[in-house]
């Protein structure tokens, strides 16, 4: 039996926001497999840190300043990597997020409440400003990228992109219109651009990760005893495996998706990686 083993060497990944919690990992597990990794980030700082991560240990990565809401930070990013790597096989459009401006405080309604608490922010007191902050960065910030680096991907042999969506594009969570409104618009993109890029052969695809712990978030989310918070215990309740993921257990689908031996007839697909959460009505 052939030995079946991820490799792209040789390939270009690149990686937005690659100097997030995420990101890293994301672009350490590329250089693993062994390509050659661009990790592109906001701030240069971080993608440098990342990038020196990687050829410390032994892998091949350089750090790009990129800002992927702004087409000319992007150009100038794709000239950087052309120079270095002469053009790019896999874009994982990792940079995204949520922002409090976009973030109601209340989970439901209550007339009452609000007019208990004047400085309770409901839906109806959002700032269309934060709401546009976190749209755009989710969407425009994915699409933009596919924009810039996309046309010559389609020159590529095997050349992919992955979008990062998220498990509340497929049922909103509470407080966060503006972000489950983002990543469900990242989840239709992907399904609009595969089917755009399918006869020049870019396959195009997106991971919809779960609730995750990392060291950023872990306070959040567990008590000092280790115990879940009572939000926590919410969403362990509605995922049927009762626990968090781990980012490492992301790597499997950006892998797979980004080796064309594993996934050359899969395009247009939106995978969850979440505990089987997105399946679970809750009864
Ligand atoms: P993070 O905040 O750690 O990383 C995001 C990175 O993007 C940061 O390094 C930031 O500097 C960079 N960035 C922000 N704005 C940018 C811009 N305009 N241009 C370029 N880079 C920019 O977040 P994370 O938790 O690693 O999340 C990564 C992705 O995964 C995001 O799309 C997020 O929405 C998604 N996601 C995360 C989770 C989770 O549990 N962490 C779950 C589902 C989806």
């Amino acid at each position: 039996m052939k030995e079946h083993k991820f490799d792209l060497s040789g390939k270009v990944a690149a990686v937005t926001g690659g100097g997030g919690v995420l990101g890293s990992y994301f672009c350490k597990a590329l250089a693993e497999a062994g390509a050659n990794v661009v990790v592109m980030d906001l701030q240069e700082e971080a993608a440098n840190k990342i990038a020196e991560e990687i050829v410390a240990d032994g892998g091949k990565a350089i750090g790009v300043a990129a800002n992927v809401l702004d087409v000319d930070s992007l150009k100038t990013a794709k000239a950087k990597i052309d120079d270095v790597y002469g053009g790019v096989d896999i874009l994982l459009n990792g940079a995204g997020g949520n922002n409090p401006k976009g973030t109601s405080d209340d989970e439901f309604y209550d007339k009452e409440a609000k007019k208990a608490n004047p400085e309770l922010k409901t839906f109806f007191d959002l700032d269309p400003k934060g709401i546009g902050f976190v749209m755009d960065l989710n969407f425009l910030g994915t699409l933009l990228p596919s924009q810039v680096f996309g046309k010559d991907m389609a020159e590529r042999k095997d050349a992919t992109i992955i979008n990062v969506s998220s498990m509340n594009a497929f049922t909103p969570l509470t407080k966060i219109p503006a972000y489950s409104g983002g990543k469900a618009a990242v989840s239709n993109f992907t399904e609009w651009l595969a089917t755009y890029m399918s006869k020049a052969g870019v396959r195009v695809n997106a991971i919809a990760p779960g609730f995750l712990v990392t060291k950023q978030n872990e306070k959040l989310l567990l008590n000092e005893d280790g115990s879940y918070t009572a939000r926590s215990q919410k969403i362990i309740n509605a995922t049927p495996m009762e626990r968090f993921g781990d980012p490492e257990e992301l790597i499997g689908a950006v892998l797979f998706l980004a080796d064309a031996q594993y996934s050359s007839f899969v395009s247009g697909v939106v995978l969850p990686i979440d505990g089987g959460f997105h399946a679970y009505s809750g009864v």
